[in-house]
């Protein structure tokens, strides 16, 4: 079942990640359609929508960040990429893997890779945009990338939820202080 989440994203936390790979694996497994061992066994290419890349001195994966004011779904020619309820998507019937959207992700976390399709019949390579989907299409409540990560350097950020608590604590500070200020007064 098709899942949308609005205003989430993944987290990474650059302290946490061992840099395993792990969530790749996870992320690639999720989207294939089938397990590990089933996707070994008939010989299929795994992809993942994440990378994990070091620099800087630390390691940590990255991907797509669902941006509002998304270049990707602007610059694509063709609609394919698209931002909507909070999301960013590929309407795959429309990408003709043109290449816009990697060339424009200032994260580069597309990627427009072959698909398969048979060489001795087709005349394309069938490459259409890939990119991380929170896991929408796999019916996971939460993304596969989340979940394998061992030492929880991810997380599903709900940014509604995360900006309430952010509130909350400026919130009881603020009262705090204010509270401090009154029994000051009360004793000058
Ligand atoms: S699974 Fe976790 S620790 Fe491993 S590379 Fe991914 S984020 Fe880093």
């Amino acid at each position: 079942m098709k899942r949308q989440r609005e205003n989430a994203i993944v987290f990474a936390d650059p302290e946490c990640c061992l840099g395993c790979h792990g969530c790749e694996m996870a992320c690639a497994v999720a989207h294939s359609g089938t397990g590990l061992h089933q996707a070994a066994l008939a010989g299929l290419t795994l992809r993942p929508r994440n990378r994990v890349v070091a620099a800087g001195g630390v390691m940590m994966p990255v991907q797509c960040r669902q941006c509002e004011d998304a270049p990707c779904a602007a610059a694509c020619p063709t609609g394919a990429m698209l931002q909507e309820s909070g999301q960013v998507g590929v309407r795959e019937k429309n990408c003709v893997g043109c290449k816009v959207c990697v060339m424009v992700c200032p994260f580069g976390a597309i990627s427009v890779k072959h698909e398969g399709t048979d060489p001795e019949n087709c005349r394309t390579n069938g490459g259409i945009a890939r990119k991380c989907d929170l896991c929408a299409g796999t019916g996971r409540d939460v993304p596969a990338c989340v979940e394998a990560c061992p030492t929880k350097a991810l997380t599903l950020v709900d940014l509604e939820e995360y900006r309430q608590t952010l509130i909350e604590a400026r919130a009881a500070e603020l009262a705090q202080s204010l509270q401090h200020l009154k029994s000051r007064k009360a004793r000058i």
